[in-house]
């Protein structure tokens, strides 16, 4: 299998200065790499009965839309506000200065729905829990969450609280 980590880039002062962030898009331009990740992305959760895949904007869309294909799913986006039409729900989370919040459709899913949160990397982990509280908003059934790269010098996974696996292909 082909190894897509050697395409994941570091841009260092990117968005601000001081930030190392990691580059998704050359592992993406490449077939076999994209291939290769969605594959190690999806794997663990094949015999998990997912029934929708909660895609985080926007590298989330373009991860969890093909592992949505892979595990048989359907897909769910989950987005900044103002984004989707009709009726949202909406969780605010805390930045390291200030506050987001991310929203999704209120009747997106039908209660008890087999749920996977899928995005490209966990940083302070403000984003997935605020998706997970999304999620149980829904009454949806978080079954885990996938993320493409963890961030483990950042300790985003102490905001999960073990509340379902969480699973990431690439630990730094
Ligand atoms: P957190 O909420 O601090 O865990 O940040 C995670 C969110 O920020 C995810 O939606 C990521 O897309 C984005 N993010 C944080 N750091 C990076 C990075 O180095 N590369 C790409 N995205 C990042």
């Amino acid at each position: 299998m082909t190894d897509w980590t050697r395409l994941i880039r570091d841009v260092p002062g990117f968005p601000k200065p001081g930030i190392v962030f990691k580059d998704i898009m050359p592992m993406l331009a490449d077939a076999q790499a994209f291939a290769a990740a969605i594959e190690a992305l999806a794997a663990p959760w094949r015999e998990a009965r997912i029934d929708a895949v909660l895609c985080i904007e926007a590298r989330g869309f373009l991860l969890g839309a093909p592992v949505a294909r892979a595990l048989g799913a359907g897909m769910v986006p989950v987005r900044k506000p103002g984004k989707l039409p009709g009726a949202v729900i909406e969780q605010r989370y805390a930045l390291e200065y200030g506050e987001d919040a991310l929203q999704v459709q209120a009747d997106a899913l039908p209660p008890g729905t087999r749920v996977l949160l899928v995005d490209d990397v966990l940083a302070t982990g403000g984003t997935l829990a605020a998706t997970r509280l999304l999620a149980e908003r829904l009454q949806a059934d978080v079954v885990g969450a996938a993320v493409l790269i963890e961030l483990g010098f950042l300790a985003g996974r102490a905001r999960w609280h073990d509340a379902a696996p969480l699973r990431a292909a690439l630990t730094l």
